[in-house]
């Protein structure tokens, strides 16, 4: 294999070879949204994976990672799935690319990247992204719309690695723009570009490294509660509810349901509240809204922990402009808003007092909202 993969280094870094990269991702707000039919609003960051990649003209793909230290070598037809995981990502965009007809030739790859594997930063979408944009660009003459770049990624998961995400991760990864964030309508599946350019803040996201095995699949029940609730008010999804169609139903409903809809009919106000405000550059109500979505994941949809709840707490004492859980909930992060003086104090009061709870200290993310999927040479 050693012999192999150098190989493989002497001719990708010889002439012909391009140099692609694609981001992971936060998301500001909007969580639990999007299977609602509502709005998430996601951002590409300054962690990326990068590949180096050249036609190399045969009908295999040879491809090496670097940070796992693995090679992995397949062809292009549907029983040609390689073993491993990883590998795996690669020949989904490869299958998910030929099925919407386009063209995949054999290539020859070497990648790497610095976002934190399954800390809820999106490795995968960054990986799936970069190749699917890669090879839009190699052998497709861009024809590919961008959107469906994050389909293929999206349908990756779905059918090769058995993960049944929805859009976010890899349409941020794909479109992200450098100091702007997205609110992407999950109905539609629209998008407008909102500016983020928050001068004298950090984003700074802090990872509980806990993730807590739940036996009862508490997501396919919250949706259950949803779904109930939009039944009951006749409509479609929870996106086209308000607070007092909810309310006319209060008696019709148990009091857990209305809880679940309360929270995702806040959210979705949430959001809209947050666009406004960095129209105007009014970062304290941001922040505001930040605090209010995880008392509403925590209170009302109940997938908080108490360690995340705890790092809510520290970014409070701390007067942090915002903190709240990232991504599903019972573990992982929080994004946090922070004013840049606050920033050290913060990070070491996290660290020491969760530390001190908890018997491990969190780990720690800045983040920059940056460009997504491109070609760098
Ligand atoms: P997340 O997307 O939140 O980081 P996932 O579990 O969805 O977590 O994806 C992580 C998986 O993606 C890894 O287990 C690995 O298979 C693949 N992956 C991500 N980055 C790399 C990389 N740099 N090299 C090899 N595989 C990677
Ligand atoms: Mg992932």
């Amino acid at each position: 294999m050693k012999e192999k993969i150098k190989e493989l280094l002497k001719e990708l870094f010889a002439d012909g070879a391009s140099l692609y990269a694609s981001s992971g991702r936060i998301n500001l707000i909007g969580e639990h949204t999007d299977y609602n039919g509502g709005f998430v609003f996601p951002g590409a960051i300054d962690k990326c994976i990068k590949a180096k990649i050249k036609e190399n003209g045969t009908d295999k793909v040879r491809v090496y990672s670097i940070d796992i230290d693995d090679y992995a070598e397949f062809g292009l037809n549907e029983e040609d799935a390689p073993e491993q995981q990883w590998a795996r990502y690669i020949f989904g965009v490869c299958r998910e690319t030929i099925k919407r007809g386009g063209t995949v030739k054999g290539f020859d790859a070497i990648f790497a990247g610095d976002i934190p594997l399954g800390a809820g930063l999106s490795s995968s979408a960054a990986m799936e992204s970069c190749f699917a944009f890669a090879l839009n660009d190699m052998f497709n003459d861009n024809k590919i719309e961008k959107y469906e770049l994050a389909r293929i990624g999206q349908s990756t998961e779905h059918n090769y690695c058995g993960v049944n995400c929805g859009i976010m991760d890899q349409f941020a990864s794909v479109h992200g723009k450098k100091d702007c964030l997205m609110r992407l309508d999950c109905r539609s599946g629209e998008f407008e570009y909102f500016p983020f350019k928050a001068d004298g803040y950090k984003l700074v996201l802090v990872d509980s490294v806990v993730k807590h095995e739940l036996v009862d699949s508490p997501y396919n029940k919250r949706r259950e509660s949803c779904e109930r609730v939009a039944k009951t008010l006749g409509i479609e999804t929870l996106r086209d509810a308000e607070m007092d169609d909810l309310n006319r139903v209060k008696e019709q409903i148990s009091e857990e349901d209305y809880m679940r809809a309360e929270y995702v009919i806040g959210e979705k106000e949430r959001v809209l509240a947050v666009c406004a405000a960095l129209e105007k550059g009014d970062f304290e109500t941001v922040g505001q809204k930040m605090y209010e979505t995880h008392a509403g994941m925590s209170k009302l949809y109940e997938v908080s922990c108490e360690e995340l709840d705890y790092l809510n707490d520290i970014a409070k004492e701390c007067g942090v402009t915002g903190s709240r859980i990232m991504g599903g909930g019972f573990g992982g992060c929080t994004i946090n808003l922070v004013k840049e003086e606050l920033y050290d104090k913060f990070i070491a009061t996290a660290k020491e007092k969760f530390a001190a709870k908890y018997g491990h200290e969190p780990k720690v993310y800045d983040v920059v909202i940056s460009d997504g999927a491109r070609r760098i040479s």
